[in-house]
């Protein structure tokens, strides 16, 4: 659309609200704002109007301004929800907030509450000027109005920044992510997004939450908010603050009937190995010569494994490695010995929680370097400071419940 189209017809120009849920209560907390145009084919969404750099920032802010004013004007019955405005940070600097900050303090008035205004910026708006965006945040917030950092993108995040800028709320895109099977990467680096903010004390909210694994991810990474097609659209009213408590509830019970499937496939593989570990070790009369003892184990182990060692509590390997042949057969690989693995994560902490309980632990999913796969471990503390290591292959793991 003409931009001109949009400046002249300001008065079909709406706020649309999209419902923000919170996942304790399962209602509707608050609501980001959307500009939208009243067309004949429907609403018109203003996304590009915005983000359009050849049309004069002042015609865009004056859009901006108009629908933050309507969408103020309707808060300000409802001053317990939160109000997500999207805001140009670049603009605003410009006279370091003051009109925008003039206008929250005129609605401060008629019965706004600053710590319910969420002032949203885009994680790509502060790779330039980063100082002095800093420095405006901090003032915006120490006002009690709240910053979000928006459209964070699983692949661009840069922690280093989002720790410095010590946002109130972290809002992840999951929305451009297809199909039902999230490659591991993203796992992991949504993960650490989400022991980030735990230690910031800021709170996650996942946006583009369009499908049910869409909102099983949040729920599993720690999303306090959710927000997404999946769960409501914008409307251009508000909508019954427990209009999707039913469906969450539902949804959070299949979540944790499934995990718990999970935790009781991988209870049941370490209590299955450990059994047969101990009728092992009972036939093993001396450890004098562990290369033995790791073929023993590995034969007696062979349907659950494919390497094993033995390695002393500084994580010294004390045994070759026992690996696995194409055909089946065990076969020593004399060049492991004396290799370190301490500086391999968990590894001290594994180390000592066994010596501590006397009992074997199953590792997490990671993959394995030199296989090239998703493999887990199972540890055991055996005799004089001496731990057992069993490398459980990817296709064991796939024929079982819960162990993926
Ligand atoms: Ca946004």
């Amino acid at each position: 659309m003409d931009p001109l189209d949009i400046l002249l017809n300001k008065d079909k120009i709406v706020p649309f609200y999209q419902p923000i849920i919170s996942a304790d209560k399962q209602i509707v907390v608050g609501y980001e704002v959307f500009a939208r145009m009243k067309t004949e084919s429907g609403p018109l969404s203003l996304g590009s109007f915005f983000t359009d750099d050849t049309i004069p920032e002042e015609y865009r802010n004056e859009i901006d301004d108009y629908v933050q004013t309507l969408a103020l004007e309707r808060f300000i019955e409802t001053p317990h929800l939160y109000l997500f405005l999207n805001i140009n940070i670049h603009s605003i600097i410009r006279d370091d907030a003051d009109r925008l900050m003039e206008k929250l303090q005129f609605y401060q008035t008629k019965g706004l509450s600053f710590d319910r205004v969420v002032l949203e910026i885009k994680e790509k708006d502060y790779a330039s000027n980063y100082s002095d965006i800093k420095h405006l945040i901090t003032y915006i917030q120490s006002t009690g109005v709240k910053i979000a950092i928006g459209d964070v993108g699983i692949s661009s995040s840069n922690l280093e920044r989002l720790a410095n800028l010590k946002p109130n709320i972290v809002k992840v895109n999951v929305g451009f992510l297809e199909g039902d099977i999230f490659p591991e990467l993203y796992r992991d680096v949504l993960h650490s997004l989400s022991l980030l903010t735990r230690k910031l004390g800021s709170t996650l909210l996942f946006e583009g939450v369009d499908n049910y694994t869409k909102l099983n991810f949040a729920w599993r990474n720690g999303s306090r908010y959710y927000q997404g097609f999946y769960l409501g659209k914008p409307n251009p009213s508000f909508v019954d603050a427990e209009f999707c408590k039913d469906t969450i509830k539902k949804e959070f019970h299949r979540f944790v009937e499934y995990e718990r499937k999970k935790i009781k496939g991988q209870l049941m593989l370490t209590e299955k190995l450990s059994q047969t570990l101990k009728a092992t070790l009972k036939t093993i009369k001396s450890y004098n010569d562990l290369d033995e003892t790791v073929l023993k184990i590995a034969n007696a182990l062979t349907t659950y494994t494919f390497r094993v060692y033995i390695v002393d509590h500084d994580g010294f390997q004390q045994s070759s490695n026992a690996v696995k042949s194409e055909e089946g057969n065990w076969e020593l690989e004399k060049d492991s010995r004396q290799k370190n693995w301490s500086w391999r994560p968990y590894f001290i902490e594994n180390i000592v929680r066994m010596d501590f309980e006397q009992k074997g632990i199953l590792s997490d999913l990671y993959t394995d370097i030199d296989k090239d796969e998703m493999i887990r471990t199972y540890s055991f503390p055996l005799e004089n400071a001496l731990f057992l290591f069993i490398d459980i292959p990817y296709s064991y793991l796939y024929e079982q419940d819960g162990l993926l």
